[in-house]
């Protein structure tokens, strides 16, 4: 079953990729898999229905679910990254204040390896940022602070 929906959100991946311009070889490329089935994917043949059904159920958890899901789907860093922002919506400004006593937690609980410590203060890397507000309301000092972009700060970025 969790090929079945792996292949699912792969293939909703695939969709939105190309919708963004990319060719068959870069959706290949990005989502490691070979260019027939990218070309399956995007002809619509060989296809699971209700494997696709179910993954775009989960593309509508909300941010922090989704992100635990793929991180039980495909283990591998790169790969929950690729899908992450693949299907992310909103770009994330991460604020640490000085009350940090870095402790680590945060590092330790973003599943996108989003955080490091450096001299000894957490530092978010927004590109990766998803908003599941996870070492938000991990932290024991309050120090974190995840703000969701307005759509003209994300248009001026892009
Ligand atoms: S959990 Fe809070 S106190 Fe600990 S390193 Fe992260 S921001 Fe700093
Ligand atoms: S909200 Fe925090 S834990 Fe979640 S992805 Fe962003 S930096 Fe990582």
């Amino acid at each position: 079953m969790p090929k079945h929906i792996t292949s699912g959100l792969k293939y909703l991946a695939a969709v939105r990729l190309r919708n963004q311009g990319l060719s068959q070889k870069k959706i290949a490329e990005k989502l490691d898999i070979d260019r027939s089935t990218v070309s399956h994917y995007l002809n619509g043949s060989n296809l699971s229905w209700n494997s696709i059904e179910f993954a775009k159920i989960l593309t509508q958890l909300n941010n922090k679910d989704f992100l635990l899901v793929i991180q039980n789907l495909f283990h591998d860093l790169d790969k929950i990254r690729v899908i992450a922002l693949i299907f992310k919506e909103k770009n994330y400004n991460g604020i640490v204040n000085d009350s940090c006593i870095g402790c680590g937690l945060c590092v330790d609980l973003c599943i996108l390896e989003a955080i490091s410590l450096n001299a000894l203060t957490a530092q978010i890397n927004s590109f990766y940022c998803c908003g599941c507000h996870t070492c938000e309301e991990a932290c024991p000092t309050n120090s974190i602070k995840i703000l969701e972009e307005k759509d003209d700060q994300k248009r001026e970025r892009s």
